[in-house]
């Protein structure tokens, strides 16, 4: 077996370089983020994230936990223990996450519910938090809710918004109490018959869609739709169940048209308190915004001169100038990104304050539902897991295709850091293993699937100090979706090992690792 000589490839200020490892501790809580007041983990992650950027530069915002994780000599011993690639989650974070959503609400005063959306991540030590936390959990399917009760989770915390609901999931539902999120006419029936066949009651909330939002129907196959259910409402009353508020989820990022959403919600409250129910909640969802990067010069530069790229006007910036969603035709560019936005300049705390100080009529959003005695609940994943994960693997080989570009190798397949998404647009971070310095290259990360569109990232990466087989690339801020979402066991390759790292930097691995579901 290969000995590594665990010294960190990193160029550091004298001024950090003795309080590399314990910096985060001693300073201040890590889990505050790198701001402009950090001037030490500045100079840090600038050193740090030298040694691997894009063509055209993404640079990630990285968090104290990891650049201690990066320039410190655990990750090479980490990756040796228990694989690559592996999945490491720093949970306090979310708990600080969490308190900066809770905090836009308790200043508008405004009833308010936070439920974890738990599709973005498997870990259990994130259910952990969220119920340390005091907030709900957004669930979506059978395995997820029964994970929940075996953490402890209260039912009447939990909401069911999977997509599909078998009898299984649905009796489960009904024997905790757990409120379901309604999506359409078989579900509601089913709901019924189960209730009569046990003579129970159960707890639901209708989802609602097709928004009408600047003249235009928002698209959706979730929930009854606006117009063509309207109706729904009066066949309620004769079935056995409690409906207790109104539930939507859209996608995007649009704050505009979540007020919309709320508004129309607002109206079938209404509907629904005539016809003698007593809903209590808006349920509005996720979809709050992250920014993966400090810089938004370097994300407009990204869409600029990939587009010139795409255009014939430049060298191409991705894997055979990959589109990434955009294709040239007749000398034009069309279609859409098909990435999420890195770079976002309202986002989380900020972009839910626009939501609630938005005006519906005359009158704030927040201050409307108030006056109508309504909790507004939300369901954020993404953005309740910004900066709690990072993603490590072990480059194995550099190669040249047969059009001589420089192909990295790595211990990981493309499931293990992406989402729906084309691309993760983000930089990753080189962990060399040692001071060796290599003659610079440019290439691209590839993964173990056999096929030729098994790229970890269609982006060209520049490594002026080079790079070599047994280093680690390092792929921060993975842990809302990106770890898990598509995660799969083709080619009979193990799943990735999830570890938590707690504040005082000890190690366990999650909980979910040793789960048999
Ligand atoms: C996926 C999902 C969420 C979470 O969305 P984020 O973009 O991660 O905030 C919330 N609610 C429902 C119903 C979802 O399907």
């Amino acid at each position: 077996m290969r000995v590594f000589k665990f010294a960190p490839q990193v160029k550091l200020p004298p001024a950090t370089r003795s309080s590399m490892n314990n910096a985060a501790s001693t300073n201040r809580p890590s889990t505050e983020p790198i701001g402009q007041n950090h001037r030490a983990d500045d100079f840090r992650s600038r050193d740090l994230r030298e040694l691997c950027a894009g063509e055209l530069p993404l640079s990630a915002r990285l968090e104290p936990w990891m650049i201690d994780q990066i320039a410190g000599p655990s990750a090479h011993s980490l990756v040796n223990q228990y694989g690559s690639p592996l999945n490491l989650t720093f949970t306090s974070v979310m708990a600080r996450n969490i308190d900066e959503i809770n905090r836009v609400a308790q200043q508008r005063h405004l009833d308010f519910r936070v439920f974890f959306a738990r599709k973005s991540n498997k870990c259990l030590a994130l259910v952990d938090q969220a119920i340390q936390s005091g907030i709900g959990i957004d669930t979506a399917s059978e395995n997820e809710i029964r994970q929940c009760l075996t953490r402890d989770a209260n039912p009447a915390d939990l909401i069911c918004t999977a997509a599909i609901k078998t009898d299984s999931l649905i009796r489960l539902c009904i024997d905790q109490g757990i409120c379901i999120a309604v999506d359409n006419h078989d579900e509601l029936a089913a709901i019924a018959e189960l209730c009569q066949e046990s003579s129970k009651t159960a707890t639901v909330a209708l989802r609602i869609g097709g928004f009408q939002h600047q003249g235009q129907k928002l698209f959706t196959r979730f929930g009854f739709d606006i117009d063509r259910d309207a109706s729904i409402v009066n066949q309620l009353g004769s079935l056995p169940l409690s409906v207790q508020g109104i539930h939507f989820h859209l996608d995007g990022y649009d704050a505009g048209q979540r007020v919309t959403a709320i508004a129309e919600s607002l109206r079938w409250i209404n509907r629904l308190r005539e016809s003698g129910h007593r809903p209590s909640f808006i349920d509005m969802g996720g979809g709050f915004p992250v920014s993966y990067l400090d810089d938004p010069t370097q994300w407009e530069a990204f869409l600029e001169q990939h587009a010139n790229a795409l255009l014939g006007r430049r060298e191409p910036i991705t894997y055979q100038n990959h589109g990434l969603g955009r294709h040239v035709a007749d000398g034009k560019l069309l279609g859409e990104s098909n990435c999420y936005p890195s770079y976002q300049s309202s986002t989380r705390s900020d972009w839910l304050a626009e939501v609630l100080d938005s005006k519906i009529g005359d009158q704030m959003v927040a201050a409307c539902l108030q006056s109508n005695h309504l909790q507004l609940r939300c369901e954020p994943g993404r953005s309740l897991l910004d900066g709690c994960g990072m993603t490590v693997a072990r480059v194995e080989f550099r190669k040249q295709n047969s059009e001589g570009d420089w192909l990295i190798g790595l211990s990981m397949n493309r499931t293990q850091c992406r989402t729906t998404h084309e691309e993760f647009l983000v930089d990753p971070i080189l962990i060399g293993q040692d001071h060796h310095k290599e003659a610079s290259i440019s290439g691209y990360l590839v993964g173990a699937y056999c096929t030729e569109s098994e790229l970890i990232s269609l982006r060209r990466f520049h490594f002026p100090n080079g790079i070599q087989r047994g280093d680690l690339i390092a792929f921060p801020n993975t842990a809302g979706y990106l770890m898990h979402f598509l995660e799969s066991r083709s080619h009979q390759f193990p799943l990735a090992s999830n570890l938590v790292i707690d504040q005082s930097g000890a190690t366990s691995l999650d909980p979910i690792d040793q789960s048999t579901d």
